[in-house]
């Protein structure tokens, strides 16, 4: 495209009459931002898009774009989005959902979908907390934290989202921040671009329950760019170093993305299906075996 020519589509073009009904500074007002400025650069078409959540604040989100949208139950917006990739594996499909969700709850589905490698965009706004249900613990939740579910301070570790994802060997493995949002929007844009499993950690200020560290200044002071740190993203081992710092560090970028990306298994599916087709009686022909005589 020319410096001239319009984009066919803007960021406006995924935005829904909706209007969001977060709490004023939530940092989900940023996500959804650099959602819709990734679409845009990516340029599909809204009704080539399904875009799936569980339940929390956070996965209110795909109500406010023009994309399809389903908001799921509890913890299951990943088996939901698999079904929906393999039925239309045209369909350029996102996940998205809050830490509890994906790791409390959802916490066993991601691993099934990073080792079938389906071609989808996992999208969590993690603010190690339950915001929707007013402030409990959840499993990204620092030890020692007190909330109305651990009044004397939590005693146990939190989930490493991002250690956690790379152990499983997913192909695409990234952390961004409403800190930054020009930078937010161009991960997930390269996260959607990857050709297979992709995961974005998004550490999204809670601004009611969350503890004054996790606000946008004290995501601030704990910032540090991999790509300034020198950090090679083709190394999968190199990465797990940075990512065992996730609660006291927040490492923005890209910390993997497989420089050979394997097939997906929507492609292998679509494969077999066409191999196995080869030669197999016409659908009337089996029809016919079924019919008495
Ligand atoms: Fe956002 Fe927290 Fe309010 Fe939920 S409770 S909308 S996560 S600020």
């Amino acid at each position: 495209m020319s410096a001239t020519m319009t984009p066919e589509f803007q960021a406006k073009d995924y935005k829904s009459d909706l209007k969001p009904i977060w709490c004023p500074g939530c940092g989900d007002y940023s996500v959804v931002q650099g959602i819709y400025r990734a679409l845009a650069a990516i340029g599909r078409p809204p009704h080539e898009i399904a875009f799936i959540s569980g339940i929390g604040c956070s996965s209110r989100i795909p109500g406010y774009t023009t994309a399809y949208g389903f908001n799921t139950v509890h913890g299951r917006a990943l088996p939901i989005a698999q079904g929906i990739k393999l039925a239309n594996p045209d369909l350029l499909v996102l996940a998205a959902g809050g830490d509890g969700d994906g790791f409390s709850i959802g916490g066993g589905h991601i691993a099934h979908l990073i080792r079938r490698n389906i071609d989808i965009t996992y999208i969590v706004m993690d603010n190690q907390i339950y915001g929707l249900t007013k402030g409990q613990l959840s499993p990204t939740s620092q030890k020692g934290r007190v909330t109305c579910t651990s009044r004397y301070g939590s005693l146990e570790e939190p989930v490493n989202p991002l250690l956690y994802v790379l152990a499983y060997g997913a192909g695409f493995v990234a952390q961004a921040s409403p800190t930054d949002l020009v930078g937010m929007a161009s991960i997930i844009e390269e996260a959607i671009r990857y050709p297979g499993f992709a995961f974005v950690n998004i550490q999204s200020p809670c601004v009611t329950y969350g503890e004054e560290a996790q606000q946008i200044k004290g995501l601030k002071a704990i910032s540090a760019s991999l790509k300034d740190l020198g950090h090679d993203p083709s190394d999968r081992l190199a990465a797990m170093d940075p990512a065992q710092h996730y609660g006291q560090k927040m490492h923005l970028g890209v910390f993997y993305r497989n420089p050979e990306p394997p097939p997906t298994y929507d492609a292998m599916l679509r494969e077999r299906q066409a191999e196995l087709s080869k030669g197999a009686p016409s659908r009337d022909r089996i029809l016919d075996l079924f019919i008495k005589k």
